[in-house]
């Protein structure tokens, strides 16, 4: 049996997604010794990245991973995170991150949007269905807006014909993924290992001072004076509670997520790019944009809807999808025995009977059918703010620990209702500049 490998750098970095590896960049650009871990692979270049099978491979308990109210969470397993499955929208962070918790992302958010050259598509690549239910709520008196991208499709080595399968990963090259960042850091003499799970943190007298895993099945430890751990809303708790610091994971957001459908006699917006156009209400706390499940994966949620919702798979080229994406409450968490629960407040049950109800009203304006609206059943792609800054954290991403932070959505302090990457991105950025000032 292989003995346990020992591994050292200056700084550990565990986890590739928009977290990680704008962190991993940042640091190794500066010269850092830095070793970053992840836990999956690098399907880029395989033949089933961005199909089916490669969204089954890739995604945590291949997609099927729920909480325990029956909410499904997407939660990708792999080198860039859930940028390899996002949607490539970008939103600003919201504006009371600084002014009720004093982090201030303005500079970083300006230096992502120039780096990442973020604006929405061009007109012509907006779609027709999306357009046309953008109209629909501007009519009804919703100032709906193209939404800011990370996608260029100047970038597509085919054409910008993924459509609605766009998130099962970029085929065609126009999504940024933040893989590509790690491919910096590595350029910059950053080590990386995939395969490499980690389960807990080391701390000696309140100081972080290595984490230990397994990789590829083979036990390892490796030292550092700075571990940041950036495994996402699920994974950087799960790491602090078998650490021993067990406020984390107590409670947490999900911006719970949505999509009413309703059927037209026109083009739908599956084959269209998804969200290229959003709306946002400030007062009900939710965002709506134009969205359509990928063609197969349709079926796998309507089927809980019953038979109606279900056959409307047949006429899928002809659905019309409205994305709700909620603010919801605090609540549930992930529990040291695996569960995870994200349980409803009244008051989100509220908002999200309002925000169907718009939804409705901009579906029949749009020309669906009022008998054919349904909504399908919830499902989480933001697990977040498990691990939250002002409770778990100072404003610094750090924790109780000497030289042990955390750098993913699990910091948030409450949920977005919005894209988060952005936010993600710009506090990596932050968090480099505060280790490199030390
Ligand atoms: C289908 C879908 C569409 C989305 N669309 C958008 C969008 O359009 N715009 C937007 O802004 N956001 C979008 N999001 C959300 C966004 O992608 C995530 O919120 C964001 O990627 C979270 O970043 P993160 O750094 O917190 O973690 P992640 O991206 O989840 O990365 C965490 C990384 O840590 C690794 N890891 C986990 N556990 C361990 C461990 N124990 N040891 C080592 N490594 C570990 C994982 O493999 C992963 O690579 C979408 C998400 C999904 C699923």
């Amino acid at each position: 049996m292989l003995g346990e490998l020992r591994l050292s750098a200056d700084i550990i970095v565990v986890g590739s997604g928009p977290g990680g590896a704008t962190v991993a960049r940042e640091l190794s650009k500066k010269g850092k010794q830095l070793l970053l871990l992840e836990r999956g692979y690098d399907h880029r270049k395989r033949f089933y990245y961005g199909t089916y099978l490669g969204a089954l491979l890739y995604s945590e308990r291949m997609s099927l991973l729920f909480t325990e109210e029956g909410l499904n969470i997407i939660a990708p397993i792999m080198l860039g995170g859930a940028t390899s499955m996002y949607c490539a929208c970008a939103s600003q962070p919201p504006a009371w991150l600084k002014h009720q918790y004093g982090v201030d992302t303005t500079a970083e958010v300006e230096e992502v949007i120039r780096e990442l050259n973020v604006q929405p598509l061009p007109e012509p690549l907006l779609g027709e269905a999306s357009t046309r239910i953008a109209q629909a709520g501007q009519a009804l008196g919703y100032n709906w807006y193209a939404q800011p991208k990370f996608m260029d499709p100047a970038r597509c080595a085919e054409r910008f014909s993924c459509q609605a399968s766009c998130m099962l990963g970029c085929r065609c090259g126009a999504k940024w993924n933040a893989a590509e960042w790690v491919d910096d850091a590595l350029a910059h003499g950053a080590r990386l290992r995939v395969g490499a799970k980690v389960r807990r943190v080391l701390i000696q007298d309140g100081q972080a001072v290595g984490v230990q895993g397994a990789l590829g099945g083979r036990p390892f430890t490796a030292n550092a004076e700075t571990v940041i751990l950036a495994a996402g809303g699920i994974g950087s708790p799960r790491i602090l509670q078998n650490s021993g610091l067990n406020e984390a994971g107590v409670g947490m957001t999900m911006d719970t997520t949505a999509i009413v459908y309703g059927l037209s006699r026109h083009r739908g917006t599956g084959p269209e790019p998804p969200m290229t156009w959003s709306w946002e209400d400030p007062d009900g706390a939710y965002m709506l944009s134009t969205l359509t499940d990928p063609w197969l994966l349709y079926p796998t949620a309507a089927v809980r809807k019953g038979m109606g919702p279900t056959l409307q798979w047949f006429q899928w080229r002809r659905l019309l999808g409205v994305m709700i994406k909620l603010k919801d409450d605090i609540s549930g968490g992930i529990y040291p025995d695996g569960r995870i629960r994200k349980p409803l407040t009244s008051d989100d049950s509220m908002r999200l009977n309002g925000a169907y109800e718009v939804c409705r009203k901009i579906l029949v304006e749009a020309g669906a059918g009022k008998a054919s609206i349904f909504m399908r059943p919830f499902i989480g792609t933001h697990p977040s703010g498990t691990v939250r800054i002002g409770d778990a954290l100072d404003t610094n991403l750090k924790t109780e620990i000497e030289g042990l932070y955390v750098c993913d959505a699990s910091v948030f302090p409450e949920a977005l209702d919005r894209p988060t990457v952005l936010t993600i991105i710009s506090l990596g950025k932050r968090l480099a500049r505060h280790l490199l000032s030390r």
